[in-house]
């Protein structure tokens, strides 16, 4: 059970703005009872609020954008990019998008005010999880022309460094493409990864104690958002659950790419909900502490090479 007291010094150490306002207890998603939030509840609204510095572009206001602009030190902008996809019994579907931005926004808040967070992208290539409905997946090419303009508006807003955050493995390969199309068409310092690149294979045993990392809504996810937004995991059983019951129309699923992934069988999907119970908010803490290292020092070291 995580002590009210380190909890606390991990919510300040965070120093989250707006997204300390739920704590977590317990050792597991289906452990813990109830209490998210406590830590925070006694006091009123606007004191949750433990970091007045709004680094999320989409809740500044048009002058404050445009005077933190012209003050010259705004020098960059992390683009966090998930999907809005099954994340099987347990877990929201906005998990990786939540999880990308949760770990721009405390990296632009390590580095204030140099580094500004844009909207982040809440679609992804997500053809292989159609089959459980609520997917939403949206072809390469329009994943990349949306993160491609992302880039093009920070520009003619005179942002010329950009980062992008991925929090959704399907991403990964328009990722890899796109970093060095954008940097040549429009000339400015870019580079993008996903968050759990941070953690090197041979350590991946340090952080889960299945070694898997990022896997699919199972330890690893579950543990990050028992740390970072336990209200968005459900206390569910995998009871009386028929994966592949449901009617679909193939033209449809045609026409957004549906692949059959093989590898996604329902032992598959049983074993990742299992191995979700390994999940703890303290492992979610490690994990979210070193991505956020890792990636402040990319953006550090890019801001080095901007200016
Ligand atoms: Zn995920």
């Amino acid at each position: 059970m995580l002590k009210k007291r380190s909890r606390r010094r991990f919510i300040k150490c965070l120093g989250a703005s707006g997204l300390a306002t739920a704590a977590v207890s317990g050792t597991s998603a289906y452990a813990q009872e109830e209490s998210s939030g406590h830590a925070s509840r006694d006091k009123p609204a606007h004191e949750r609020y433990l970091n007045p510095r709004k680094v999320l572009l989409y809740e500044n206001t048009r002058k404050e954008v445009r005077e933190w602009i012209a003050s010259g030190d705004l020098k960059a902008a992390i683009i966090p990019t998930g999907s809005t996809e099954q994340h099987n019994e347990h877990l929201e579907m906005c998990m990786d998008t939540e999880a990308a931005k949760f770990i721009s926004q405390q990296v632009a808040l390590k580095l204030y005010p140099k580094v500004i967070v844009t909207t982040p992208v809440p679609f992804g290539i997500s053809p292989h999880w159609m089959n459980r409905q609520g997917t939403i997946t949206v072809r390469k090419e329009i994943f990349k022309g949306l993160v491609y303009d992302i880039c093009c508006s920070m520009k003619a807003h005179g942002i010329n460094t950009m980062l992008i955050v991925n929090g959704h493995g399907g991403n990964s390969r328009a990722l890899y493409e796109m970093v060095p199309e954008i940097r040549s068409e429009l000339g400015i310092t870019i580079d993008g990864f996903s968050y759990w690149s941070s953690f090197p294979r041979e350590r991946r045993n340090e952080f889960t104690e299945s070694g898997i990392i990022p896997g699919h809504a199972d330890e690893f996810e579950t543990s990050f958002a028992l740390a970072a937004f336990p209200e968005r995991i459900r206390r569910t059983t995998y009871d009386g659950f028929e994966p592949y019951k449901w009617g679909s129309n193939k033209e449809d699923m045609d026409r957004v790419g549906y692949v059959d992934a093989e590898w996604d069988t329902p032992e598959w999907d049983k074993k990742s909900f299992e191995d979700s119970h390994l999940a703890t908010a303290e492992k979610g803490e490690r994990v979210i502490a070193h991505a956020v290292d890792w990636v402040s020092e990319k953006m550090f070291a890019m801001l080095g090479d901007s200016d």
